[in-house]
């Protein structure tokens, strides 16, 4: 028992400053989509920013702790933040939630609010942070010259996600239902499944023009052409694991075999090829 302490310690003495160091490293870097539209890169979900006459929109905030380095970044682009949209309600897009949604009007889906509510900002003291327009199916913000229309799409990533669609500027921000070259995390605990992940996408891709600008959830500034092969390996590993399934095989001999070295390169991410194999064989 004594060991496991000191073996606790001696990882925190390690891990913890590496931590640290991690998060005093990240600098935003801003990419230019097209017109009024920003997508802000640092630690978490991709930022979406539109900046122009009627102020500042932005899609999702990071990690509470990113702030002071995403506040210069917005300052660059205008003043006046007027909304913030939520695509879900996983910390890594929400945690900023505590300073920008306090100045702004936070909108999201009604289940981001209920997640929210009983989770992470159940503190009276970051309750300014919460979705305060929330909705069921569709809502549409008239905004900098365009109308930015929020899609929910359901028990995809989780219960509560949207896309959000740029109608006449052609950008579109996925969310997490668009992982860049990368498979996909799907939260199962709240409401995600991967066979309806792939379904979203499909519909999604369906509303979306050839030169779509797509902001993902993670991973760099994707083409239409980018996310047809995310929603290709979807559809192929849900195959493949559906039909090992069948065969009674679970999932650690699934990834034993070669079924997924076409793949080797998306598993480098947050979500390994094994993970993935398990999140696939228990959404089917
Ligand atoms: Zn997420």
């Amino acid at each position: 028992m004594r060991f496991f302490f000191r073996y606790l310690f001696a990882i925190g003495l390690v891990v913890l400053p590496l931590a640290a160091w991690g998060q005093a490293d990240v600098k935003i870097k801003t990419t230019h989509v097209t017109g009024p539209v920003y997508m802000l890169e640092g630690n978490g979900g991709n930022i979406g920013v539109s900046a122009g006459d009627d102020g500042l929109l932005m899609i999702d905030s990071q990690y509470a702790n990113m702030v002071e380095k995403i506040q210069p970044a917005l300052d660059d682009l205008g003043t006046d933040l007027k909304y913030l949209l939520n695509t879900h309600f996983h910390g890594d897009h929400t945690g900023g939630n505590v300073v920008f949604g306090a100045k702004s009007t936070v909108v999201a889906h009604d289940n981001v609010l209920t997640r929210l509510k009983n989770g992470s900002f159940k503190k009276p003291e970051r309750k300014d942070g919460l979705p305060e327009e929330t909705f069921a199916t569709e809502k549409r913000i008239q905004f900098n010259g365009d109308t930015i229309k929020l899609v929910h799409f359901p028990n995809g990533h989780t219960d509560g996600d949207s896309i959000i669609f740029f109608e006449n500027l052609n950008v579109v921000h996925m969310g997490d239902h668009f992982f860049a070259g990368r498979f996909p995390f799907v939260d199962l605990a709240s409401g995600g499944n991967a066979v309806q992940y792939a379904a979203n996408v499909e519909k999604a891709i369906g509303m979306m023009n050839d030169d779509v600008k797509i902001i993902p959830g993670h991973g760099p500034l994707s083409t239409l052409d980018d996310l047809k092969e995310f929603h290709a390996m979807l559809t192929e590993t849900t195959e493949i694991v559906r039909k090992a399934k069948a065969e009674g095989k679970e999932p650690k001999e699934i990834a034993r075999s070669d079924a997924f070295k076409k793949w080797e390169s998306w598993g480098d991410g947050f979500v390994s090829t094994q993970r993935w194999i398990s999140i696939l064989h228990s959404s089917i």
